[in-house]
């Protein structure tokens, strides 16, 4: 067996049953969304051999409002040309279709993006990096132990309708809320929630009322929430909520298309989305197998936003899957994954457990976050300095004792109410 490839990495070749040589690639990722198609170029500049697996044909859509925040512009590789549709200026909030403000900002906020469009771009850069994609081809599964095996350094992952397994020295598993992989490593959920979007084309006389703009409205059930998010001349429009209310939601997302006066333009795609929020213990890989964005349940759970998450940990997990893929035994191989676990930890864990806490307070409380937004000038500042990545949830609550003070107080009241 070969154990060193001309790229410096520790794949290479095993002889297969029928005496022929099979490739062991350094690295394959499952899923070319965000968090795969950066696992894959972080991997890939690393030099090493990397395959990307994909289930769809590329470009492919996904349910998503493409909000692209600060955070997410800056874990982008370097070079990226954002495929901007729309640049926002200001906001319009509601509380349920009442209490309409606008507010605006000189500066950008965040940018929108076309889905197909953005990670398309994304896996080019990782295919540029050297990095080899597979599309069409779904994994049913990975197996680190057994016949198809061929030795306790090596995964094999196995292809809907395919009889030989894809082997690699390790896994990153990118493949989304309803992961096989995440499965595989015991990934566990603490908050689901089910986004529906509308894709309304619109004439150019309601385009350009949206132009720079966008809606955010505080929904009718506990942590719900809708939004108009303009891409030229067509608005996506959605809301998320928490699962199992899905008649619910179907009827927040018609009354607020209504209520915007949208009803009358034919949506050209109507669709539904799983998001789900990890445990705070929840595993993030086994063996020589990591997870990440949907697939290892991180995202901002307030905002249910994602890409961010997605893009950050799927870097992290190329970097990491790089040094797994040189590990020379079991306890080099979990010394690695533990590396990679308390990077996210360190850094989007912590970001997340802020975000459960304002979860809790907006779901019970939506119209004093309306309130404070568009009646209190400061706490428009903090949201806008957010939305640019000019601040992060951590460094807000570091750093506004008035923030930190107001949380810990509702989180207090929050559970008192829970007891009583
Ligand atoms: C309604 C809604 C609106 C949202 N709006 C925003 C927003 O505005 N901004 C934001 O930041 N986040 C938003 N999010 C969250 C964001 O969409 C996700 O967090 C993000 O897409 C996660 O990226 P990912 O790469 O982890 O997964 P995905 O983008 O889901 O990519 C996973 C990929 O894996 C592939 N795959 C799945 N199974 C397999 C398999 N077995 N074999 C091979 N390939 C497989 C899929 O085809 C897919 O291409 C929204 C989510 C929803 C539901």
């Amino acid at each position: 067996m070969s154990s060193e490839n001309a790229a410096g990495g520790t794949g290479g070749e095993v002889p297969a049953e029928d005496g022929a040589e099979r490739t062991v690639w350094d690295v394959v990722v499952v899923g070319a969304g965000p968090a795969g198609a950066s696992a894959a170029y972080a991997a890939a500049v690393a030099g090493r051999r990397v395959l990307l697996l994909e289930k769809a044909e590329l470009p492919r859509y996904k349910t998503c409002g493409g909000g692209i925040i600060g955070p997410s512009r800056d874990a982008l590789p370097p070079g990226f040309e954002l495929p901007l549709r729309e640049r926002v200026h200001a906001v319009t909030f509601s509380l349920d279709g009442r209490l309409t403000r606008t507010r605006r900002s000189r500066n950008m906020l965040f940018g929108l993006i076309n889905r197909p469009e953005f990670d398309q771009g994304l896996v080019d850069c990782a295919v540029e990096a050297g990095a080899e994609l597979r599309t069409g081809v779904t994994v049913s599964r990975v197996e680190q132990h057994g016949p198809t095996v061929p030795d306790r350094r090596t995964v094999a992952v196995v292809l809907s309708g395919e009889e030989e397994p894809v082997l690699a020295r390790a896994v990153v598993g990118a493949d989304g809320s309803a992961s096989r992989i995440g499965a595989h490593v015991g990934v566990t959920m603490d908050q689901v929630d089910l986004g529906l979007e509308a894709e309304i084309p619109v004439p150019p006389s309601v385009a350009e009322d949206w132009a720079g703009r966008v809606q955010i409205d505080w929904g009718p059930l506990p942590g719900s929430y809708g939004w108009v998010f303009p891409k030229g001349d067509t608005l996506t429009v959605g809301v998320i909520s928490a699962r199992g209310e899905g008649a619910a939601t179907k009827r927040y997302l018609e009354q607020f298309i209504a209520r915007l006066g949208l009803s009358g333009f034919e949506p050209h795609l109507s669709s539904g989305h799983l998001t789900r929020c990890r445990t705070e213990d929840s595993p993030l890989s086994r063996g020589r197998v990591l997870v990440c964005g949907d697939a290892a349940g991180l995202l901002e759970p307030w905002t249910r936003e994602g890409i961010s998450f997605a893009l950050r940990s799927g870097r992290l997990a190329g970097e990491w899957a790089v040094r797994m893929a040189e590990a020379r035994d079991a306890v080099e191989t979990r010394r690695q994954a533990l590396n990679y676990a308390f990077a996210v930890k360190a850094g989007l864990g912590v970001e997340m457990g802020i975000g459960r806490r304002l979860y809790g307070v907006f779901a019970r409380k939506p119209g004093l976050l309306h309130a404070a937004l568009t009646g209190f000038r400061p706490a428009w500042n903090v949201f806008a300095r957010f939305t640019r990545g000019a601040t992060s949830m951590p460094e807000i609550v570091r750093s506004h004792p008035v923030a930190r003070r107001a949380l810990d107080r509702l989180d207090r009241s929050g559970a008192a109410d829970r007891t009583g």
